[in-house]
């Protein structure tokens, strides 16, 4: 199989991040007999520099034409006096919409090792692994009417609004992952309150039939944005639409413990998008310190999504987990327990390490 990825390593560390994310890609794929090409691509302040624009025209069509994109991240200081419209940010929204995603993946995952960098207590994070899938092209952000009424009287106004096609779909995707991994699905919705959400909650139950073997539970969202900080390892899948899950996906990051701990992929398009959550931090960008391991985690998304490659991802996670319980940590997951501090460039190189000798047990595994 071939595989085609463009690269949008962006501005501040998203480079440095990023580099190390591809150098795991390049490593894994080898290892299945994957052909693999990585073309790199400008976007957002570094493509405004180079070209003027934060998506240029050949960075489009480069993504629309290959099977995965992988980025950095995009944006800095020196951006923030341009108009909205102009900012690297919006090279960012303007990908995402030519890529056209409806389901944004978000695992939260508690890795025991560093459950001390978690503001919640060892004991209630630990186990927990919770897969966050929102719906992304629906609902309020998107609804219309909107906008504010006139100014003798200020008030302002948003539309949630939502389809059966388009709850069905993003269903569709949260149940197929949950027979990937623990068998339930938490759907989340207001259903005591707002009528969108009582279609929410009808649409996924009649999906959730064509998934006997996945156990459907359903929950008001305030109940839930309780339950995510006081028993996490309740939740397997998470499904829920496009404000609710904007605001619990980054409730459910305390979960892990740092923002460079985190992935995403945004899937369901023409071409599917994985990138860490993160931003650009300008705060340590060059220094060689960022935390590589979200890019990591979404590079191994990328295999389990886009490639088919189950082994690999799960190869990836394995060596994640395996690297931060030897003790190497970067700057941000250092709470002085650490055996070593160790810069982005030697993480992605022990998981590289690790990676092939996950891989290499694997084989051998399957081999006797
Ligand atoms: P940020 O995520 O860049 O940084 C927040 C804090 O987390 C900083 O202290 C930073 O040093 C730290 N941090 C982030 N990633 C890290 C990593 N991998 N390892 C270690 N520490 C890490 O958010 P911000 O400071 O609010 O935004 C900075 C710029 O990034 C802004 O221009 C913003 O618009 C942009 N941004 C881009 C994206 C994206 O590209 N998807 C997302 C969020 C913010």
């Amino acid at each position: 199989m071939r595989l085609d990825i463009t690269v949008l390593p962006g501005d501040g560390v998203g480079p440095e991040v990023t580099r190390e994310a591809v150098r795991i890609l390049r490593t894994v794929l080898d290892v299945y007999g994957y052909e693999a090409s990585f073309e790199e691509r400008a976007i957002g302040g570094v493509a405004i520099r180079q070209f003027g624009t934060p998506l240029p025209e050949p960075t489009a069509r480069a993504c629309t034409e290959s099977h995965a994109v992988l980025l950095g991240a995009v944006g800095g200081p020196e951006f923030d006096s341009l108009p909205a419209g102009e900012r690297p940010e919006a090279g960012l929204l303007g990908l995402r919409r030519a890529l056209g995603g409806y389901a944004n993946l978000r695992p939260a995952v508690a890795y025991g090792a560093i459950a001390d960098c978690s503001p919640l207590r060892p004991e209630v994070v630990k186990g927990a692994d919770v897969l966050i899938v929102r719906e992304l092209l629906g609902g309020i952000y998107f609804g219309e009417p909107r906008g504010f009424s006139d100014a003798s009287a200020p008030a302002a106004y948003n539309t949630m609004r939502y389809s059966v096609p388009e709850v069905e779909r993003v269903a569709h995707v949260a149940f197929r992952q949950a027979q990937l991994r623990r068998r339930k699905v938490t759907s989340v919705d207001k259903a005591n309150v707002l009528e969108t959400s009582q279609l929410w909650r009808q649409t996924v139950t009649r999906v959730g039939r064509e998934y006997p073997e996945v156990r459907l539970e359903h929950m008001y969202v305030d109940s839930c944005a309780l339950r995510l900080i006081t028993n996490p390892g309740s939740f397997d899948v998470i499904v829920t639409e496009n404000l609710f899950g904007d605001i619990l996906s980054d409730e459910a990051a305390v979960i892990s413990g740092s923002l460079g701990m985190l992935a995403s992929a945004t899937i369901g398009g023409k071409v599917d998008l994985y990138e860490p959550v993160h931003g650009s931090a300008p705060d340590i960008a060059g220094a060689g310190v960022a935390n590589p391991l979200g890019a990591i985690a979404s590079a191994a998304l990328l295999l389990r999504h886009s490639a088919g490659l189950e082994a690999g991802a799960q190869d990836i996670e394995d060596a994640i987990r395996e690297v931060l319980d030897a003790g190497y940590r970067t700057a941000d997951l250092n709470r002085g327990r650490a055996k070593r501090v160790v810069s982005t460039a030697e993480m992605g190189a022990l998981v590289e390490t690790a990676v092939a000798d996950v891989a290499d047990r694997r084989r051998a595994y399957h081999a006797v």
